[in-house]
């Protein structure tokens, strides 16, 4: 098969003839009985997500394995790391097999289980880290997320435990204490409203103690959704000493800022805009751009959270946190990133593909577009602008904050090891 007429990272325009699932000649002029008119879009390496809800099992009324990867291949996803945060929790080699299974039998994507930290997520002891790391799943990255590894002691042990199989523990950094009862970001606008505030040293406090645990073992840490200027700040630190400490950014805290809580086209109090951890201030904003400009950032990771029209669509307090985000997460990058000037398209491939595969030590994805490498190939059309339609979407739930704003951007075909599950937009 060729694909023809595709711009490599925005470059010249080749084609690329993929033979057995992989690339095997790139150049112009390629001739074969199959082709495939890539229109001029620009080819990346197919992204990976570090930071997938599926929600499966357990609550597959949010999202499956299927309709989730169905939503992954939609917003360009070759694989996505699959939360353990289910119900049953994956925290297992038994349940880690199941997700894995389900991903092969109904997978539009790999899907790459994450191993839960502590049995139940309850942060009371050590899940089976080794066993899960010894399964079919293959599993290397663990985390509780959704909820913080707080115990400093299980935090330091389950460092020093992965470090056995090249694992990496991946934190959701949030000092319980100092956020219960937390609704949105602690600042003017949550004294204005009378929500509960969630400050930004919740998160930076986990942060900065994490990297120093992460240095004493001499392990790999990973710290999730990263959402404020301060946590930049300890980041960019803790990189300067050596130590081996990545991190993410979601799209939604690239692009959107707390104020939407109190004016926005759909209303204030919406809890469309209620997320874990929150939206914070545009200084903030700025700051996470920069960082993931300059590499303090690592990686961007969707955080896609499904869930229900009932547990979202109810009053502030008692809605769920959380937004979908795998298909619109390209377009939001270009937004927030590229249409900026702060990244090129190679640096959108290095923080969307091929860091977020090395993080997770994912085999076969995050591999430049070469000869040789697997045929993991996202096309897109960067060129078009339009208005976001929930109801369009793949997956399951339609919690978007970006319903009918435009954004720039499409995903117009996804290959998976040469066999595409989108085209011209739509599942195959
Ligand atoms: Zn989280």
């Amino acid at each position: 098969m060729i694909i023809k007429n595709v711009r490599i990272l925005g470059g010249e325009a080749v084609d690329i003839r993929v033979e057995d699932g992989r690339i095997a000649e790139i150049g112009p002029g390629l001739e074969g009985a199959e082709t495939i008119d890539g229109g001029g879009a620009i080819a990346l390496p197919g992204l990976v997500d570090l930071h997938t809800h599926l929600r499966e099992p357990g609550r597959e009324d949010a999202e499956t394995v299927q309709t989730g990867t169905q939503s992954a291949a939609r917003g360009g996803y070759t694989a996505v790391h699959a939360m353990a945060n289910t119900s049953p929790v994956a925290d297992t080699a038994g349940v880690v097999e199941q997700v894995w299974r389900l991903g092969r039998e109904f997978g539009h994507c790999d899907v790459q289980p994450v191993g839960a930290v502590t049995v139940g997520l309850e942060g009371r002891q050590l899940a089976e880290l080794g066993a899960m790391a010894d399964s079919a799943a293959r599993v290397r990255v663990f985390s509780d997320d959704g909820k913080c590894v707080d115990d400093a002691v299980l935090m330091r042990r389950a460092l020093e435990y992965v470090k056995a199989f090249d694992g990496v523990v991946a934190q959701h950094a949030q000092e319980p204490r100092l956020t219960t009862g937390a609704q949105m970001n602690e600042g003017v606008i949550s004294g204005r409203l009378g929500l509960s505030g969630w400050p930004a040293v919740a998160e930076e406090a986990i942060i900065a103690r994490d990297c120093l645990l992460a240095a004493h073992v001499g392990s790999r840490l990973h710290v999730c959704h990263v959402s404020t200027a301060g946590s930049v700040e300890i980041l960019r630190w803790a990189k300067s000493k050596g130590w081996n400490v990545t991190a993410e950014v979601t799209p939604h805290h690239l692009l959107l800022t707390d104020d939407l809580v109190e004016e926005s086209p759909v209303g204030a109090y919406n809890p469309i805009y209620k997320v874990n951890p929150p939206l914070r201030t545009r200084a903030d904003v700025e700051a996470l751009r920069a960082a993931l400009a300059d590499g303090t950032i690592d990686v961007v990771a969707t955080d896609h959270a499904p869930h229900p029209v009932e547990d979202k669509e109810t009053e502030w307090s008692a809605a769920a946190m959380g937004m979908v985000g795998l298909e619109t997460a390209l377009s939001v990058v270009q937004e927030a990133m590229v249409d900026t000037g702060l990244l090129d398209w190679a640096g959108v491939a290095e923080r969307m593909s091929l860091t977020p595969a090395r993080i997770g030590r994912l085999p076969g994805h995050g591999q430049p577009l070469q000869v040789g490498s697997p045929a993991n190939i996202t096309l897109y059309d960067p060129s078009v602008r339009t208005k976001v339609d929930p109801s369009a979407f793949a997956s399951k739930s339609r919690n978007t904050p970006y319903e009918g704003m435009e954004l720039p951007g499409r995903v117009v075909a996804t290959f998976l090891r040469g066999t595409p599950t989108v085209l011209e937009g739509k599942l195959v």
